[in-house]
């Protein structure tokens, strides 16, 4: 059996597989933030927790925010920074007794949805993820695409295209550059713009709570935030053109933007129809975490 683990920021999910897919074991931790030896103590707990339910042993896979780096052997660009430089395949390979797949987790997302998810059957799939961070990624006929340098489809830390003049030079990134697309399009950076224009600090949801709720401050804030998005993917569009984009993440719940952003994107892409679909995450929260389980072959 499979099973898979999903590292986020704030939690660490993780699911065991049958053969068939079904999810036969389910469970989450808190991400041990900042503590590097207490992250690969909780994945070990989960799996023996998931081998113990499953009773068996399993091939492990685990989707995490960022990539190993192929020259180095270690993590890089994970926005859970205390990753970073870390060997943390070989720790935990090390911790449990066996040979551990890592990916993205915007290829965990992506390569789940293309297999029994909202984008099934599609050949070109960018998985995005719109959370804490922003990530991406590309899964073609049904494989992940990793990349020569493990960063396919990162999408995040590029800058945000066709800039109003109040958009520059944009927010300070953690990477070390201004205006990176995760700034304006993650949750936080949601939140970040919402007291830029004079709101409160409040969380993502609670502002979008506020939109429904018919606030014009925070209805602006998501009309700037679907157009940035539209802007954004639609660079996506013109340099990959896949058939469906898939939305993870916590931001993926804001039911409007599946309506909203691709009208918008005539406007931008290089093109004079855009065919392609932009759809939730069917697996929801899920679907990382299930990606993960498939990084082995069943069986
Ligand atoms: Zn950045």
């Amino acid at each position: 059996m499979r099973l898979g683990i999903d590292l986020g920021g704030t939690k660490i999910a993780a699911v065991v597989l049958s053969g068939d897919g079904r999810a036969i074991w389910e469970a989450r931790a808190a991400t041990p933030r900042d503590d590097y030896d207490a992250t690969v103590e909780a994945i070990a707990g989960l799996v023996a927790a998931g081998e113990r339910a499953a009773a068996a042993t399993c091939s492990v896979g685990l989707g995490i925010p960022g990539a190993v780096s192929p020259a180095t052997g270690r993590i890089k660009n994970a926005n859970s920074t205390w990753l970073n430089g870390r060997p943390f395949k070989e720790d935990l390979e090390r911790r449990l007794g066996r040979e551990v797949r890592l990916a993205n987790d915007a290829n965990c997302l992506a390569v789940s949805e293309a297999t029994d998810g909202a984008a099934s059957g599609a050949r070109v799939v960018f998985g995005v993820i719109l959370g804490t961070g922003v990530g991406g990624g590309v899964v073609v006929n049904g494989d992940i695409v990793t990349g020569a340098n493990a960063i396919a489809g990162e999408w995040g830390h590029n800058p945000l295209p066709w800039p109003a003049a109040d958009e520059l030079p944009g927010p300070a990134c953690y990477c070390g550059h201004r205006g990176c697309l995760e700034t304006f399009l993650s949750g936080p950076g949601l939140a970040a713009d919402y007291a830029r224009r004079g709101g409160e600090a409040l969380r993502s949801e609670d502002i979008v709570a506020r939109a429904s709720a018919g606030e014009a401050l925070a209805r602006t804030v998501l009309d700037v935030w679907e157009q940035r998005l539209a802007r954004a993917l639609a660079t996506v569009i013109n340099v990959l053109d896949p058939d469906v984009i898939v939305v993870g993440g916590g931001l993926s719940q804001l039911r409007d933007l599946y309506a909203r952003v691709p009208p918008q994107w005539p406007a931008w892409v290089f093109s004079d129809a855009v065919v392609t679909r932009l759809v939730p995450a069917k697996h929801g929260d899920a679907s990382g975490v299930r990606g993960a389980a498939r990084l082995w072959p069943e069986g």
